[in-house]
Formats: structure tokens, sequence, C-alpha cells
């Protein structure tokens, strides 16, 4: 963060310094462009009384050019001056952070397949749509002429718009998707609906007693939530006493709440992802947060093997050298090592349960194979090897 810092320091002075360049630049033009004006209207006024150019006006004339000259040349002169500045942010990036990555990851990340760079673009382009900036990916598709499926961008446009609306307070559009999907997201256990024709309710009693009929006849809407959410539609039918009252001034204050509304969004995200198959947050975003807590780690790991002469350690495959821990919020799945290898098992070589209920490695599993017979490394119990079950996990 102390590089970071640094580097920002910089950052503001050279803003600091086009701010003061813009306005110098405004005024010193304005005032120009005034003396201008004022030279053309007396010119103009000398050109009706048809006579020739007096010698004055020729001599405010040339100073009127010199000057137009020494204000271009003092403006460019102040521009350059700011170019020093800039190259200070980049010497300050430069001294700040290390720019030499090239040791952590395998060469041919950096090789320039059209293959590679396309599925980089698809990344960034289902990143952008992801975020709703839907403007920048369709000008990204256009400017790397990737071909689009309207297939690929409608879930996101979809998903876009309704939570467009639903962050201007508008229900109709999520409420009319969560009807629409209404068993698919039973199966999912979402209560997506619920909580939308709820917040409808609430806004009903938060008009007051001229609403209370159409909150009445609204509430004909839980009828189908009523085993599911019991205490939820007691609460908001309870809360119909204080309609008079006003419901900011009672007990049932916390309907109003403007946190529903930010959970609603939450509530829609995280469903309508789980259902349309997209995940809740963008993996590029995710690979990139994992990539800027793991490259310090890495490139310390690299000064080290490098220090102790040992670069054959570390092969770059498909392993790290040491396991890095990117916190709870990147555990996606369950991982299994092989307590016989003390490797972490892969599709090739998965976890296997022996008959005796021991889990050991495939390639530990072919090490121990004796004779057509294996001993269970654990309890020793003897088994046709074949017997073991592969894991999944
Ligand atoms: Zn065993």
């Amino acid at each position: 963060m102390e590089q970071c810092g640094c580097v920002e320091r910089e950052l503001d002075k050279v803003l600091h310094k086009l701010l003061g360049y813009g306005h110098h630049c405004e005024r010193s033009l304005g005032e120009l462009l005034r003396y201008v004006r004022h030279m053309r209207e007396e010119l103009g006024a000398a050109a009706l009384q048809g006579a020739p150019l007096s010698a004055t006006l020729s001599l405010v004339m040339s100073q009127c050019c010199r000057k137009i000259k020494d204000t271009v040349q003092k403006l460019a002169s102040d521009h350059k001056d700011i170019h020093s500045s800039v190259s200070r942010v980049g010497k300050a990036i430069d001294r700040n952070f290390d720019a030499e990555l090239c040791g952590v990851v395998p060469d041919v990340v950096w090789e320039s397949h059209e293959k590679q760079q396309q599925l980089l673009q698809l990344a960034i382009v289902e990143h952008l749509y992801q975020q709703g900036m839907l403007g920048v990916a369709e000008e990204l598709c256009q400017e790397s002429t990737l071909n689009l499926d309207v297939d690929f961008k409608q879930p996101f446009l979809e998903l876009n718009r309704i939570l467009e609306a639903l962050r201007q307070q508008d229900l109709r559009p999520a409420l009319d998707w969560a009807i629409s999907h209404q068993q698919q997201l039973l199966e999912l256990n979402s209560s997506l609906e619920f909580r939308l024709h709820r917040l409808h309710f609430i806004r009903l009693l938060a008009g007051g007693p001229d609403k209370q009929l159409e909150a009445l006849n609204y509430a004909r809407q839980f009828q189908p939530f009523a085993r599911l959410h019991q205490r939820e539609i007691q609460v908001m039918m309870g809360s119909l006493v204080y309609l008079r009252l006003g419901l900011e001034n009672s007990p049932y204050c916390h309907l109003l709440d403007a946190s529903h509304w930010t959970e609603i969004c939450e509530t829609f995200t995280r469903d309508a992802c789980a259902l349309l198959g997209l995940s809740v947050e963008s993996p590029l975003g995710v690979s990139f947060a994992s990539g800027c807590v793991a490259l310090p780690v890495l490139m310390n790991i690299k000064a080290v093997i490098e220090q102790r002469q040992c670069t054959g350690v570390w092969s770059h495959k498909d392993e790290l050298p040491i396991e890095i821990d990117l916190g709870m919020k990147c555990w996606y799945h369950s991982v299994f090592a092989c307590p016989i290898l003390r490797q972490q098992t892969t599709d090739s070589n998965p976890p296997i349960k022996l008959i005796c209920g021991h889990v050991i490695s495939r390639d530990a599993l072919n090490k121990l194979i004796n004779g057509g017979k294996l001993k269970c490394p654990y309890c020793p119990m003897e088994q046709n090897p074949a017997d073991g079950k592969h894991i999944i996990f």
C-alpha cells in the first residue's frame, strides 16, 4: 500500500498542475480573444470610413500579432513543464513496483496466440457486461472484431435491465421475471418472488390509510408462500393495525428500512445468476483479485529460489511452489490431498476410496500394488485394487 501511496502522491501533483494549467490557459486565451475582438471592431470601424490604414492602427496590429505569438509560446512552454511531472509518475511506478513478472508465470502466457487473445477479450467483455457497462462492452466487441452470439449477451442485458429498474425502486420488471421463472426459482429454494411481493406490499402500506384496500387485496399474492414464510406474513398483517398512525411511528417501522432495497438487488442477482448459469461475481474480477494477493507471495518465493540457486524447483507446469491462502471468499470447492504422496488430487490423479473406507490418490494406489494385490497403508486390509471407487468431492 505504501507503494501505491507514493505513486498516488505523484499523480496528485500532475493533476494539480494540469488543473492549474487548464485555468491559466482559459484565462490567457480569453484575454487574447477579447483583445483580438476589440482590434477587429476598430479595424471594421476604420474600413467603414473608407480611410486608409493609419500608422497608429498598423502599429497596434503588429503589437497584437506579437502578443498572440508570445501567449501561444508561453502556453506551449508551460505545457512542456508538465511533461516532467508526468514522467515522474512513470519513474515512481518503476521504482515502487516490480515489473519483472516473467519469472512467476509460464512463458507461454506472454506468447500472443490468437486463440488466447480471443479468450482474454471474451473474459473482458463478459466482465463489462456483468458490471452493466454495456456500451463499453459493445465498443470492445466491435474494435476487437469479437463475434458474440446474441444468446451470450441476452442474459446480461436482461439482468441489467431488471437490476437498473430495481435500483430505481421499480419492482415490475423483477416481478414479471420472477413469475415467469416461478417453477425454476422454487426448485432453487429461492424466496425472490415472495420478497418482491413483500416489498410491493410494504410500499402500499407506506401510502397510508388511502392504500388500505389495495394493500389488503394485494395480500392475496402471499397465499402460495403462506407455509414457507408464515412468520413474515404475520408481521406484515400485524402492521396493518398501525396504518392510520403511520408505519414510521409504529413498532413495524423496520419494514420501511432502505436496506430491503439493497437486499432485494443482491437476492435477485444471486438467484437470477444461479438460474441463468452465470457466476454472481465476474470471473475476471475474481482472477484479478486473486492475482493481487498471490503475486507478491510468488515474487518473494522467486527471489528466494534465485538466491539459493535452486531454479529447477519450480517447473511452472500446473502447480505453484507453495500454497497461497486466498481467503474463505475464494473457496469454491473442496480439495483432497493424498495422505501418502502429500499432493493435491487432480482430474488425472483423482481420490480413490478403498473398500476399507480409507482414501488415497490413484497414483499412490498404483504405487502400492504388489503382485496384483493392494494392502491399505492404514488398516492394512488386503484388497483387489480394482475395487477402489473414484470419489468426486
Ligand atoms: Zn484401510
